[in-house]
């Protein structure tokens, strides 16, 4: 069954949206609405089909699918409109602002039976996957902790991402895709504890990065963290077992895992240091530890595509639950008041 896609908002995102549409099957872009002239403009030159409205756009009976990529307070409306139009709708992330308005968005889907699901194409990273991948295969031993980084310079980007009214800051933007990915580390587990602190280095109106220590009812803690302010990079995840630890240093493949061989070290050699001198953070003999590959994950992010085109044919479940959408949007509700009220905030669920 072919399935035509029409866009609500055609900045950056959406273009990388009708790129990739262009490579899958049974898919294709019927046009495009957005409120910037220039935009349209610059579709047409594309040779897109430009709407003369949102209201044109919707009454299109071709279209079974509308995408949303205007920014983050346009999405509701927008998601909302299009289900009442008989149009099943893929919000960009974050799906919206607030839980309250996640629960009006589904409330229109269950009323008008459409679908409606969130694109959190960050399921889809290698590093990500990779990270399950580790976990899966155990060679750590048990892991405790676990830490997952994005770290950029250049402040947050000059737009509506630096006002409070659009949705802007580092927590919806960045942090709802690491959050997610954070939860899905422990499907089943309960997250007890949220403790967060905001920075605002480049930008007083809304966060310019966070760091969120989250504690699982298994123990497991995991340190989610976005800067924009970090002229040397932290890695991307690092990850710590009782027999080994592993470290992925960026989105492609540059990472390593060092394990115990459980060769018994006998008496450690201390390290000498220029104020004084330590065995416990003295380095490793060699033949007590190895070193191996990672167990990288390949994936398509087309599978994104393909899973809407499939839960609208009902033939499958979407990959991106609801019920998970709207877990992370509390996850970074208690993350803004455990910030604001610098205390551990309980979670619980
Ligand atoms: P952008 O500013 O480049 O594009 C937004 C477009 O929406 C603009 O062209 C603007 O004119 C248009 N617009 C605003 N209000 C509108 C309205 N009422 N109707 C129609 N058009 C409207 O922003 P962007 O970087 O493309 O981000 C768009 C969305 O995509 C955001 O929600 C953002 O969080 C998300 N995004 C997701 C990813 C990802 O990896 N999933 C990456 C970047 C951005």
């Amino acid at each position: 069954m072919k399935h035509r896609l029409a866009m609500v908002g055609f900045g950056g995102m959406a273009g990388w949206h009708y790129d990739l549409i262009q490579r899958i099957d049974d898919l294709e872009v019927a046009g495009i609405w957005d409120i910037k002239e220039e935009r349209r403009t610059y579709a047409e030159g594309k040779g897109i089909h430009v709407y003369k409205s949102e209201e044109d756009l919707m009454a299109d009976p071709t279209v079974d699918i509308v995408l949303v990529a205007t920014p983050n307070d346009v999405h509701k409306g927008v998601v909302i409109r299009a289900m009442e139009a008989g149009k099943n709708a893929v919000s960009e992330k974050p799906v919206t602002l607030c839980s309250a308005d996640l629960a009006e968005m589904r409330a229109a889907a269950e009323k008008t039976g459409k679908f409606f699901t969130v694109h959190q194409n960050r399921r889809w990273d290698e590093d990500f996957l990779t990270v399950k991948n580790i976990m899966a295969e155990g060679k750590l031993g048990e892991i405790f902790r676990i830490e997952s980084r994005v770290h950029g310079s250049r402040g947050i980007p000059g737009d509506w991402r630096q006002e409070k009214e659009h949705g802007g800051g580092m927590v919806l933007d960045w942090g709802v895709h690491l959050l997610d990915q954070a939860l899905l580390l422990y499907p089943g587990v309960k997250l007890n504890t949220v403790y967060a602190t905001l920075t605002n280095v480049t930008n007083q109106l809304v966060d310019d990065g966070f760091s969120a220590d989250l504690g699982f009812e298994n123990g497991v803690h995991v340190l989610v963290e976005v800067g924009t302010s970090n002229f040397v990079s932290l890695p991307r995840w690092y990850v710590l077992g009782a027999d080994g630890t592993a470290v992925i240093q960026d989105f492609g493949r540059d990472g390593k895992m060092v394990c115990a061989t459980g060769v018994n070290e006998g008496d450690v050699v201390p390290v000498i240091t220029a104020a004084g001198l330590t065995k416990t953070m003295a380095p490793r003999r060699e033949d007590t530890i190895r070193t191996e590959d990672l167990p990288w994950a390949d994936s398509d992010i087309r599978d994104f595509y393909r899973n809407v085109m499939a839960v609208i044919e009902g033939k499958a479940e979407s990959r991106i639950k609801l019920d998970e959408v709207a877990r992370v949007m509390r996850l970074m509700e208690a993350i803004f008041e455990s910030a604001e009220k610098k205390q551990v905030i309980k979670f619980e669920a």
